[in-house]
């Protein structure tokens, strides 16, 4: 066995939350010198995705932006909808950048330690959290766990979980023309106009210039498709909109994301959960970046003031909106590509961004709520209601 290690902080998963909570920390003078230990199967990280989200001010991660978008689109049928961002802006940071940022910052520190191993249980004895692997186990008062069991979780979504479960599952390719074909201001955030497979589809497509896009075919549904349908449907939406213009791929990416409110784990001290096991994804868009940063940055300022650990990031309202558009989209009574179009047709872009951020007053969510029919919303909400009491 290897020599037993107590640490101040563990944080078991070095993947955007786990690496997001190790900068925040680091920023703070009371705390950045303790003695972490950071765990990661796999530390040689590669640029296995790209970050989208939306900001209305320099964010910290600002020198990582590689691309902006002031404008973004919708499109449904005859609908094609652009719509300016306003104080917003649509930002992309390549997963790779966003890695190498924070790790070389932190090598830098001579506290923390790295360890590269696969965890294989994180348990506790009274107030101290044991992090074991194949040969070892570690400790530490507080443990920030990121690992998300997969396998269960794919198990749960096929069961009969009376909360709604759907996945977010896509494939993307960076993909570069020879001509000119893309509007490089215009973030495509949802094309509807391909196959459904029976829920919610839609092309997203992100020109980094006039020549090159990140475009990718994503599915909100019970079950994950084969990878060559999603390369099928990439390429004949490609074909379609850019008359049969070969184009070549230099990057490819895939991901499944829980749409879920089920708690897959619970913090509870002296273990905490964080990323989307810390259900820090906005299960009715899958949208997680600027919430784990939020997560982050909170327990960040709590280990700092000597706070109470609290990683809920969800407000309870918003929770609630979240819970009936996804009992909505899960149970088919009104179609995901309507309930987007119209919410996306009737509001402006800051008003929708905001009430994806979880930052809308009432009244902007009440306006947000009414771009759905009455007899779909009032129903749903009851559901949610009902099962949240
Ligand atoms: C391809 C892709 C694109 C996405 N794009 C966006 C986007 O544009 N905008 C957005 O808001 N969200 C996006 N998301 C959703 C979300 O932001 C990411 O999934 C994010 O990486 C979640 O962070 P996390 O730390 O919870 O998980 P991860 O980043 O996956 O980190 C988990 C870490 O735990 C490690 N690990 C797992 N098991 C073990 C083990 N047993 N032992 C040791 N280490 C282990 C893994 O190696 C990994 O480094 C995307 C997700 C994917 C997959």
């Amino acid at each position: 066995m290897e020599q037993v290690n107590t640490y101040d902080y563990i944080i078991a998963g070095a993947g955007c939350a786990g690496l997001s909570l190790l900068y925040h920390i680091l920023q703070e003078p009371n705390i950045c010198a303790k003695k972490i230990l950071v765990i990661d199967q796999n530390l040689s990280k590669s640029n296995d995705r790209t970050w989208c989200f939306w900001e209305n001010k320099i964010g910290p991660f600002e020198s990582l932006v590689c691309k902006k978008w002031d404008t973004i689109s919708i499109h449904h049928n005859k609908l094609n909808k652009e719509l300016a961002t306003g104080a917003y802006e649509y930002k992309m940071i390549q997963g790779i950048d966003f890695y190498n940022h924070v790790m070389n910052e932190a090598k830098q520190f001579s506290n923390i330690t790295w360890k590269e191993c696969r965890i294989t249980e994180i348990d506790q004895i009274a107030s101290i959290g044991i992090v074991h692997w194949e040969g070892g186990y570690a400790n530490a008062p507080f443990v920030f766990s990121s690992i998300l069991p997969i396998d269960t979780l794919y198990k749960l979504s096929q069961g009969n979980l009376e909360i709604p479960f759907l996945w977010q599952h896509f494939k993307g390719r960076l993909v570069e023309f020879e001509t000119e074909v893309f509007k490089p201001n215009i973030a495509r955030l949802m094309d509807f106009n391909v196959s459904q497979h029976d829920y919610t589809g839609f092309m997203y497509l992100l020109p980094l210039s006039d020549k090159k896009a990140l475009v990718e075919y994503t599915l909100f549904s019970p079950k994950l498709l084969e990878e060559q349908e999603y390369d099928n449907e990439i390429d004949s939406y490609l074909s379609r909109e850019y008359n049969g213009k070969q184009y070549t791929i230099s990057h490819t990416e895939m991901g499944a994301i829980p749409m879920t409110q089920y708690l897959i784990d619970k913090s509870i001290a002296p273990v905490y959960v964080i990323g989307t096991l810390g259900n820090a994804v906005k299960a009715s868009t899958g949208y997680a970046f600027h919430f784990i940063q939020e997560q982050t940055h909170q327990i960040a300022n709590q280990l700092a003031t000597g706070n109470v650990i609290n990683t809920e990031v969800h407000t309870t309202r918003h929770s609630f909106y979240d819970g009936i558009l996804l009992y909505i989209l899960q149970h088919k009574k009104m179609e995901g590509k309507e309930i987007f179009a119209r919410i996306f047709e009737k509001n402006n872009a800051s008003t929708i961004f905001k009430f994806l951020s979880n930052t809308s007053a009432l009244l902007e969510d009440i306006k947000i709520m009414r771009s759905l029919p009455t007899r779909i919303f009032l129903p749903a909400a009851l559901k949610v209601l009902f099962r949240r009491a």
